[in-house]
């Protein structure tokens, strides 16, 4: 087991090279058949805006097949001026908000991407990572395809575009067969939408309608903002085609060979508290983590505070469950990003200072029970013990809300190398000398699948692959989708050396 002072020393990993392919944790939304599609779905990707603000796009499609895009760089609202939203014109539209991942990122891998194709334009919004796309595309390109930027969903076009299935759900079905790993899709072409979860359904799509219109999304936050009503999520596996012809579901495969596991840290941290995805609601789901890490840890303490806004449901839910008074110790600005936005380290460095600051009224001479809902480095955990004893804290008691992050996501969400988590290397009493608290401790994997409405998960913490129904790969390391593909990956990064920037501890 290596120390804390080994992690923190350590050479920074590049996490986008070839073994991180960039996909995303990205917001995908649709609107078909409505005569202001685009300015729909404008406002639906306000609705997911947390689910990425590097770039956004939108495509839209008017009745003669003709498309027009408008990508850029940042928040939805600095993208899209009136003159660009004059230019997306038609009755269907689709668009993207795309998460930062450490490199990988500017406008060439903004999304949707658009195609001319023989049978017209075609435009994909992607969610997710494809576990085998570097392989694919080495062979792609062995056969003499052309890349443009870096992104799974360019992978993922080719593929269709090579397709001799007359049928887009055909060639869709052609396609993806090859993949291995999370993809959530919304594709536009001039037959309508066609929405797309993948066989084990790691990321969310919910269908809603608006009048005669037919909406997707990636959450039920973005259908409550344009007013569309919740119809139904679309299953894992399932294919849906919206179009003249109405709506039109068929599965993408016909044996269901692949178990369904929707990924647990969208309820963890992810998702917007008001959606509803994988038919629970996020902040019933937060809310129960925090009363269930009660039930395992509440230590001897004067008040429970939340991390703003990532800790606030779980520390509602522990206050209740222990009795502890529940109070505001931090206050976050709204008016910085999210700590991860920037790739940049030396900026992401500022980022805890930038958005938090403690209340000394609650936190002075106080035993403190802080709830946040993850460590991913322990950057952020530092930071926040620093602050809150500087503002006059007696004791605090870090209390995490999701078990211990020790292993990389290959589906998508956008957690660092294994090297660079700190609980993959260190035991939870060496994270607390590093995050300098009085105590830690983390909700038990067999809590967080209780707290999800899993039934029995095994007595030891581990969930039992047969009786749960989402991915804690992150956790546990039981990858499912390409799960040979993923260790063999995770053995060439053991090996490999170190690439990028060294730099010191990242406090
Ligand atoms: P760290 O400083 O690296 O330990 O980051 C922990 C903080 O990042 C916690 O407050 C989490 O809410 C948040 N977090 C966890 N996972 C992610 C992610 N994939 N993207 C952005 N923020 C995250």
């Amino acid at each position: 087991m290596h120390s804390v002072s080994w992690l923190i020393g350590q050479v920074e990993l590049d996490v986008a090279g070839p073994e991180r392919h960039p996909g995303c944790v990205c917001g995908v939304f649709g609107v078909w058949g409505h005569s202001e599609a685009a300015k729909l779905t404008y406002l639906g990707l306000h609705g997911l805006q947390h689910r990425g603000q590097e770039s956004a796009g939108i495509v839209a499609m008017d009745e003669s097949g003709r498309s027009a895009r408008h990508l850029g760089e940042g928040l939805v609202a600095d993208v899209f001026s009136p003159a660009e939203m004059s230019r997306l014109v038609g009755g269907q539209a689709i668009g993207h908000v795309r998460y930062s991942t450490t490199g990988g990122s500017g406008l060439q891998n903004a999304q949707p991407l658009t195609v001319e194709t023989l049978r017209g334009s075609l435009s994909l919004a992607h969610n997710g990572n494809l576990v085998n796309a570097h392989t694919i595309r080495a062979d792609l390109e062995h056969q003499g395809s052309i890349f443009q930027a870096h992104t799974d969903t360019e992978v993922l076009v080719h593929l269709l575009a090579r397709s001799r299935a007359p049928r887009m759900e055909d060639r869709l079905r052609e396609a993806l067969a090859q993949v291995q790993g999370a993809y959530t899709l919304i594709l536009m072409h001039s037959g309508g939408l066609v929405g797309v979860r993948d066989p084990s359904g790691f990321r969310p799509l919910v269908l809603g309608r608006l009048g005669d219109a037919y909406v997707l999304a990636s959450e039920t936050s973005a259908l409550a903002l344009i007013e569309a009503t919740f119809v139904r999520e679309i299953e894992a596996g399932e294919i849906i085609s919206i179009g003249a012809h109405g709506l039109t579901s068929e599965r993408l495969v016909h044996e269901p060979d692949a178990v369904a596991r929707a990924c647990v840290f969208e309820l963890v941290y992810f998702a917007r508290p008001d959606s509803q995805i994988f038919e629970r609601s996020v902040y019933e789901s937060r809310y129960e983590m925090g009363r269930q890490l009660a039930r395992e840890a509440t230590p001897d303490a004067d008040i429970v505070i939340p991390v703003p806004d990532s800790g606030l449901a779980a520390a509602l839910g522990f206050s209740e469950e222990s009795g502890l008074p529940f109070r505001h110790g931090l206050i976050r600005s709204h008016y910085v990003g999210r700590t991860f936005i920037e790739p940049e380290q030396s900026i992401r460095h500022f980022g805890v200072r930038l958005k938090l600051s403690a209340v000394r009224a609650v936190l002075e001479n106080r035993r403190i029970v802080v709830i946040d809902d993850s460590v991913v480095r322990g950057t952020t955990s530092r930071k926040i013990v620093g602050l809150l004893r500087s503002a006059g804290a007696r004791e605090v008691h870090m209390r995490i809300s999701s078990p211990p992050t020790r292993f990389p996501c290959f589906y998508g969400i956008d957690t660092p190398t294994t090297r660079e988590l700190i609980a993959s290397s260190n035991s939870v009493d060496e994270i607390r000398d590093f995050i300098t608290a009085d105590s830690l401790a983390y909700l038990s994997t067999k809590g967080l699948h209780h707290s999800v409405g899993d039934g029995d998960v095994g007595c030891s913490g581990t969930a039992n692959p047969d009786q749960t129904r989402f991915c804690d790969a992150c956790f546990t390391g039981a990858y499912s989708s390409g799960a040979d593909t993923i260790r063999q990956r995770l053995e060439v990064l053991q090996t490999e050396a170190p690439r990028g920037r060294t730099h010191g501890p990242k406090t």
